[in-house]
């Protein structure tokens, strides 16, 4: 049978208010809110390896003069569990150069920083050369006034090593983004607190 006008109108009616509500769904789902900072796990730990040293110097850029590599700047926040930023966290980092050697015998891209009042750092220096059995990575302690140090690694998306790392953990990967003659790299550390 056929519809009478009035089911009719109804059908079109309802079909153009389904498409009306249908078109900007996303503009009308209530975005879900933003997770508390609370509820962030805690930045996870990783082996120290063979190559730290104590007493690197303070300094936020490992660049010096001839340094190979690519230009690579590390920045973000510390943050605790509970949501606040932390400052004055020692902030230790080692790396290999472009070669994939660590200095040893020096201290050619090492050294130490402290989060400012907002929690925050930035490290200057240049992306770490690969070194066999490993994928790219930064080594780092982060220490909170009178904590014990987090011992961790950084490392880089996108990079094919990663997947044949065995120490290699995506919650450390930086978010990396290219700015001209720079890799600007984000990450965040959350400390327990
Ligand atoms: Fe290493």
């Amino acid at each position: 049978m056929a519809p009478s006008r009035r089911e009719f109108l109804g059908v079109i009616l309802g079909a153009s208010a389904a498409g009306a509500l249908g078109t900007p769904a996303c503009a009308q789902t209530p975005l879900a809110p933003t997770p508390a900072c609370g509820a962030q796990s805690a930045t996870p730990s990783q082996t120290e390896g063979p190559y730290f040293k104590p007493s690197s110097p303070e300094r936020v850029s490992l660049l010096e003069p001839e340094m190979r590599g690519r230009r690579l700047v590390v920045s973000g926040v510390v943050r605790g569990t509970d949501c606040r930023p932390v400052p004055r966290v020692l902030l230790d980092f080692w790396q290999a150069d472009a070669g994939g050697r660590y200095d040893n015998a020096g201290f050619h891209l090492r050294g130490h920083q402290l989060t400012d009042a907002e929690g925050r750092y930035r490290l200057e220096t240049i992306l770490p050369g690969v070194y066999p059995g490993r994928t790219r990575h930064i080594h780092v302690k982060a220490q909170a006034p009178g904590r014990p140090p987090l011992t961790t690694q950084l490392y880089f998306p996108g990079e094919a090593g990663n997947a044949r790392d065995g120490i290699f953990d995506p919650a450390l990967l930086v978010t990396l983004a290219d700015a001209g003659d720079v890799a600007a790299a984000r990450f965040d550390f959350v400390l327990v607190r």
